[in-house]
């Protein structure tokens, strides 16, 4: 038995990167786990992996939809009872100039990054307040924390995440709820490997050569692990992390903000 055994804990985007490695450790932490993402194929096998329907639910739904999420949380609490825990994972990034930044664009990464995680979180809070005990936490990144050149919508959306994450902390923070952000600098997933190709058409620097660029920032010069990201949400969700609150904890080898 852990603190998570049979606690009802839902990832977004699970189906790889981050937030599959915490679906992962979830799973292995005896909790059951709603797998929310786009992709059924891949939500289907992560479910599989984790022991099959008794112990994890794959969902498609895109976060952004506000009638798809809710939908997804009715199928998710009819299997599982109320949402306990949720990981606020999904997200997409894009470099862009800013003259470059169409209104598609801005549009597109905003709803992903911050309605899809205030609609998850609307629909999760009532169920936190009805159970007495709630654990949110939010995937932002230290790009929540700086600012970063041609970056500008996916940076927007993140400090609003770092906002949305304080203001909901306050608000829950006398019902046993908490809400926190974890601020990852480059993780080795998908979005850092289409950085890289992104950088070499650019630029027509070597693959070694925007590694390098990426990973300059870090003291510790290399890419974070998704693993090393889903072992800092493990703790927020223990007990002993009851009065961690409105934070936002950087995970980037050093990296001061
Ligand atoms: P990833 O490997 O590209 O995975 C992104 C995940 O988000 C996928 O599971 C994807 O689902 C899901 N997703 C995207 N749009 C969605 C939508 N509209 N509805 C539902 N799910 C959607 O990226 P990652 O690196 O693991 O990123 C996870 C989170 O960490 C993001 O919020 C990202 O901003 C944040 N982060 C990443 C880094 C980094 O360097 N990698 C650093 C800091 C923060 P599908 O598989 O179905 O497409």
């Amino acid at each position: 038995m852990t603190a998570l055994t049979n606690v009802h804990a839902l990832v977004t985007g699970a189906g790889r990167g981050i937030g599959a490695a915490v679906a992962a450790a979830l799973g292995a932490a005896g909790a059951r786990v709603s797998l929310l993402g786009r992709t059924p194929a891949t939500l289907q096998a992560m479910a599989a992996q984790l022991g099959g329907e008794p112990r994890a639910l794959a969902i498609a739904a895109d976060v952004s939809d506000a009638a798809a999420v809710e939908a997804a949380f009715g199928s998710a609490r009819r299997h599982f009872g109320p949402v306990q825990i949720l990981i606020n994972n999904a997200g997409q990034a894009a470099s862009a100039k800013f003259t470059d930044t169409d209104t598609a664009l801005w549009n597109r990464i905003m709803a992903v990054n911050l309605t899809g995680t205030y609609l998850c979180s609307r629909a999760a809070v009532p169920d936190m307040l009805q159970a007495g005990f709630g654990r949110i936490v939010n995937i932002a990144s230290i790009a929540g924390l700086r600012g970063g050149a041609y970056l500008s919508a996916y940076v927007a959306s993140k400090h609003a995440v770092i906002g949305l994450t304080r203001s909901l902390a306050l608000e829950y923070a006398r019902r046993n709820i908490t809400v926190n952000a974890v601020c990852p600098g480059y993780v080795d997933t998908d979005i850092v490997r289409d950085s890289i190709a992104n950088i070499r058409a650019k630029t027509g620097r070597s693959e070694q050569e925007a590694l390098a660029a990426l990973t300059a920032t870090n003291p510790q010069g290399r890419l974070i692990t998704s693993e090393e990201v889903a072992s800092a949400v493990m703790w927020l969700l223990q007990p002993g992390a009851s009065s961690v609150n409105g934070q936002s904890i950087v995970i980037s080898g050093g990296e001061v903000t």
